[in-house]
Parts: structure tokens; sequence; C-alpha cells
């Protein structure tokens, strides 16, 4: 039996709900769902107010747009994350600065900031990497004193908190993501979350294709027209049936990803005793939700053998990502950024482990063992 990387999960009652959106008759967005979903994380967050979308992608692109870059602007973002981060403001024509990351937590180095800060930067775009927070405090600190707005992508971050407060809602926008890799899921789907009230009316027109219908449907206008630019960002009743159903198990769901990690941190830390590899680290004021469960090999040569190892055994390992700024398109938009040491460094050495709601125990220390045993192999060999 396989165990594979991820797999997409039902936790309640997503089908129930799908059939009733159905026989309700109403499958487009912002139906009775689409309000369930949002008001649930309005609620739970402590959030002004979020909008449902279709992805993380999409929310990203609503925030970039209400960013109001113009081109040259410049944009600081992590260059260890998903294209998606970036690609949402270079769509707007702004031109990407990467920072580096920590070596503790893949995150963003708060230290190295200030110094990309120039006359052109308008925003900070911070990663909560495996869903542990980047250092806010800091963040939160330089944009008061530079004037920048902070665009929190916190696709991973669903239910973490950095001091008791919701990732994405500490920013001036957040957003997340219900892809089926993530933590809550519902195929593809995102949401905004708008912490900084200005922008509140125009994200709701710019995610309903530039028209004021939101307006239309609260009465506040009588007929609805064209006013911005926008797109067809919407989720749809189905997505968010689904969804609802996932967030209505919210506790159970992070509960179990809490328990599968502290397993695999625990059965692996001999391991990181005897300096043959390196787990997480959640720095004491953050609450993480569990998304991923990842450890840092010596080398790549390692990881590559160690990936082929656990692949014959029927285990599922991956890493991401190949940094940006050493993508043609972030060379070609960034090209006089040669180095990021810790990016570089500690991205040819992650391995993600599987990590899904139907992980069983068995299955962890299935894994564990032939990861124990793959190190074995490579201990006699170089004692030999
Ligand atoms: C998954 C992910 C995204 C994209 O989310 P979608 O919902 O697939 O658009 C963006 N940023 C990060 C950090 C992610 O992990």
């Amino acid at each position: 039996m396989q165990i594979p990387f991820n797999k997409p999960f039902i936790a309640g009652r997503e089908l129930h709900y799908i059939e009733q959106a159905v026989k309700d008759g109403n499958l487009a967005g912002d139906g009775p769902f689409t309000k369930k979903c949002t008001t649930w994380m309005e609620h739970h967050f402590s959030a002004n107010k979020v909008l449902l979308v279709h992805s993380c992608t999409a929310a990203l692109e609503i925030a970039a747009i209400l960013c109001d870059l113009q081109p040259g602007d410049e944009i600081i973002v992590p260059s260890y994350t998903f294209v998606s981060t970036v690609n949402a403001f270079v769509l707007r024509g702004a031109k990407p600065v990467f920072c580096d990351i920590r070596p503790d937590t893949m995150n963003m180095d708060e230290s190295k900031i200030e110094g990309l800060i120039t006359p052109r930067t308008r925003v900070i775009a911070p990663v909560h990497y495996a869903g542990v927070a980047c250092d806010m405090d800091r963040i939160m600190e330089l944009a008061a004193k530079y004037n920048l707005l902070v665009v929190e992508d916190a696709a991973q971050g669903v239910c973490s908190r950095y001091k008791g407060q919701a990732l994405g809602t500490i920013g001036n926008l957040g957003c997340y993501s219900f892809h089926e890799t993530k933590n809550f899921i519902s195929g593809e789907g995102g949401a905004l979350v708008i912490n900084d009230r200005r922008f509140i009316e125009r994200a709701e027109i710019i995610r309903e294709k530039g028209t004021d219908r939101s307006r239309f449907f609260r009465g506040q206008v009588d007929k609805y027209t064209w006013v911005d630019i926008g797109s067809s960002y919407l989720a749809s009743e189905l997505t968010a049936a689904f969804l609802y159903a996932q967030l209505e198990e919210a506790g159970k769901i992070t509960q179990k990803r809490h328990e599968i990690w502290q397993q695999y941190h625990q059965l692996l830390r001999p391991l990181e005793e005897a300096g043959i590899l390196r787990l997480p680290v959640i720095p004491a004021d953050c609450t993480h939700n569990g998304h991923m469960f990842y450890i840092l090999l010596e080398s790549q040569s390692v990881r590559a053998a160690l990936i082929a190892h656990l692949k014959i055994h029927d285990i599922m390992a991956v890493f991401h990502y190949v940094p940006l700024h050493s993508s043609p398109m972030g060379k070609s938009l960034c090209p006089e950024v040669s180095r990021l040491p810790v990016t570089e460094n500690l991205s040819e050495r992650l391995l993600r482990l599987p990590c899904y709601y139907e992980l069983t125990d068995g299955d962890i220390l299935k894994i564990v063992s032939e990861i124990k045993s793959f190190f074995k192999g490579i201990l006699k060999t170089v004692i030999l």
C-alpha cells in the first residue's frame, strides 16, 4: 500500500452540503454557503471582513490591485515561496525585491528587510511558511516607519496564530488557500482577509468583475454597473458548501495534524540528536496549525537518495520551492540579486514528509522506520 504525499479528505458533512446547494438551486457565488464560510472566518479569526474567492492566487491578485502600485514600484518578498505570492504583484507592474530567509523557520528574515527598502518600496509580502508566523511585530514596525502596506500570504497559515492573533489578520490584507494540499480544503479555494477597512468597498468591486453588484444586492444602489477594474474571483457555492463542512470540523482537523506533527517530531528526535538531520523550529510566539512536517538533510545528494529510498518503499516525499530569484522569470525581473545564501542552501536540503488528515500512526511508524533504515545503510558505508 502506497503512502501518498497528500490525500484530499472528507471531515464531516461535505457531501450533504453539496447536495443541499444543488437542491436549493444555488450554484454560483455569494449564496448561503459562501456567507456561512465568511461569517465563520470573521468570527473565529476576529477579522473585519473576509471575502471568499476561488484561490489564494485570486486573493493575492485582489490584494495587489488594492495596493494601487505604479510601474516600477517595489515589493519585498521572500524568494523561497510559491510563484503566486510574487506573480500577483508582477501582474500590476511591480518589481519584486527578494529577501533571504531565516535558517530556523524558513520565513523572511526580518533583520534583512530594512536594507532592501528604497524610495520605490510600497509593500512587504511576508509568507508564513509551514503555517509558522513571520516576525510580524518587526514587519509591522518597519511598515509603519516607511509607510508601507503589508500583504500576508497566509496560504499555509489558516488557524495559526502569532501572539494570539490569527495569521492573515495582522497586515493590511491577508490571503488564505483552501487548495486540496492545504489544511482545510475545497479543491481549489481561497479567501481575502481585509483588516484595513479602507479597502473593503473596493475589494468587493474588484472581486465582482469591477462592478458594484455587491452594493446592488444589499439594496444600496438600484442597478449595478462597471465602476473599476476587476475580474471573476468568486468561489462557486459547490466549493463553499464543501469548505463550510471542513471549517465546521476545523478543531478536529487541526488536532489531528498536530498529532501527526508531534509524532514525527518525537520519533525523529534521535536522528536530530545524532546530527543526521534537522527538525522544524517553532518560535515561542507562534501557535502553528501542523500544516507541514519537513526535515533538513545534510545535502542535496542525501535528499535525492532518501527520496529514492522512500519511493522504493512506496512512500512519496517531495520538496519545493525552486527559489524564485534563481528562476528564469525571477532573474529577468530582478537581475541584480545574485545570492541569497540561506535560501539557496536550505531549499536544496528540505524534504517534506507525507502529512494529511487520514495519515495513520502505522503510516508514520513505517515512514520513520524507512528513514532510519536509510541512514543505517549510509552510516555503515561511512564506517566501512
Ligand atoms: C498554496 C499556496 C499559494 C497558492 O494557493 P492557491 O489557492 O493554489 O492559489 C500561494 N502561496 C503559498 C505560500 C502557498 O503555499
